[in-house]
């Protein structure tokens, strides 16, 4: 009997919030993938609003429905994630020409230090092109309406932190 390797993906990101965006994203993936790792990053240039513990929490309530999707937290070098874990295919959501230079220079980065690795870029659906944690956030702060945009447990954190 010939044994089928386990196609097993990365989506690597900081997730602050998760927003419908990253879930249409998730969904192709698993479409593509068994098994999907989202792996949430704990620290970044950038200080995220969220502490990753809620982070991951807000991701988990919202794919507790697929058992072929993992969050956990990301420190350090995706490629050495990438290779305690085995895994070398890498996700990337790709919404429109103004990510393209950001992320083709991570995914050659990436590459330079980890030859094995591949990052493989999709494309939501239309509605959510616009949609990013920064402008969800902004739209939270000037207490605007966001559950158009976040699932449910993000639009409740965000209305806990803001509050
Ligand atoms: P970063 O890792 O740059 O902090 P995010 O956590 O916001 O970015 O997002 C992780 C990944 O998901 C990135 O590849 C980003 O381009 C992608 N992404 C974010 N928002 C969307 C969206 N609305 N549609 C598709 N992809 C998205």
């Amino acid at each position: 009997m010939i044994m089928e390797k386990k196609r097993r993906a990365i989506y690597p990101g900081s997730f602050d919030p998760v927003t419908f965006g990253h879930l249409d994203v998730i969904a192709r993936a698993t479409h593509l993938f068994d098994s999907v790792i989202i792996a949430v990053a704990v620290s970044e240039g950038k200080v995220p609003l969220f502490s990753v513990e809620d982070r991951i929490q807000m991701l988990k309530e919202s794919t507790s429905d697929n058992p072929a999707i993992e969050v956990v937290p990301l420190s350090g070098l995706l490629v050495d994630f990438a290779c305690e874990h085995d895994v070398f295919t890498v996700i990337r959501g790709l919404r429109a020409v103004s990510d393209f230079e950001f992320e083709f220079q991570m995914a050659l980065m990436n590459r330079k230090l980890e030859a094995r690795l591949e990052t493989v870029f999709l494309t939501p659906k239309e509605d959510y092109t616009y949609l990013s944690s920064r402008i969800v956030k902004e739209v939270a702060r000037l207490g605007g309406d966001v559950s158009p945009f976040v699932p449910a447990p993000a639009a409740r954190k965000l209305r806990e932190i803001l509050k």
